[in-house]
């Protein structure tokens, strides 16, 4: 799905909230938000980039931190690192909403999650420990485009394996959010239910209240209780 909508950049602190994708590579698409309808890119620097992969635990702090001191050292280099991982979050989105719709990947997708998939790959190396062959980040994988090749990794070597038919888009307004829904009963649809869930919930509410009241479909009054407690989106 390609938007014609103009994306703001804004600086923005991670927090718990933001984490929903049910794996790094699923959150880092979701460091836009309201891609629906008012899209917010919160990868505002590389600096910004690299909190939200300490955020998420995506590699070790000894790597985070040279890779800081390196974008000190070489600003531009990093700025440009920064727009071909947007890049590669754009391509991602555009595969995961297509396999929600039951739809092929573009190829242009593919190739460019292989080209940092197989860049992840050489970022690591095997060896053997405990009785088992182990895999590794090697000591000298300090790329700026490592933040981009750990995510197109982890996309293939650990989301697309799993049910694809779990994963989803958040059905909530001004919001596009993609997750793995692991539940048991496999029945999510929000993000985060008190966020999106309500919001949902309360726009119907409202679209419900401003109709003439003989179209209005009759309620059971439990459920209107709750509806008065709803509270805004994000
Ligand atoms: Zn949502």
């Amino acid at each position: 799905m390609k938007s014609i909508l103009q994306v703001r950049i804004e600086p923005h602190q991670f927090r718990k909230r933001d984490i929903i994708g049910g794996d790094p590579a699923l959150d880092f698409v979701n460091t836009v938000t309201g891609r629906d309808q008012s899209p917010r890119d919160w990868l505002d620097s590389y600096p910004r980039l690299l909190e939200w992969a300490a955020f998420v635990h995506l590699l070790p702090k000894r790597v985070l931190r040279a890779l800081a001191e390196k974008a000190q050292k070489e600003p531009a280099a990093a700025a440009i690192a920064l727009v071909r991982a947007k890049v590669l979050r754009e391509a991602l989105f555009e595969l995961v909403t297509r396999i929600i719709s039951r739809r092929a990947p573009t190829k242009s997708s593919l190739a460019l999650l292989r080209e940092h998939w197989i860049a992840g790959i050489k970022a690591h190396e095997l060896r053997f420990g405990g009785g088992r062959v182990l895999v590794d980040l090697r000591n000298d994988a300090f790329d700026f485009d490592l933040i981009a090749s750990t995510v197109a990794y982890r996309m293939v070597q650990q989301v697309l394996p799993l049910p694809m038919d779990r994963l989803r888009i958040c059905q909530g307004p001004n919001c596009s959010w993609v997750f793995i829904d692991s539940s048991k009963a496999g029945r999510r649809r929000w993000c985060d239910m008190t966020v999106c869930g309500n919001a949902a919930k309360s726009r119907r509410f409202y679209a419900r209240s401003r109709q003439p009241r003989s179209a209005q479909r009759p309620q059971h009054p439990a459920k209107m209780r709750t509806q008065t407690i709803l509270r805004p989106g994000r």
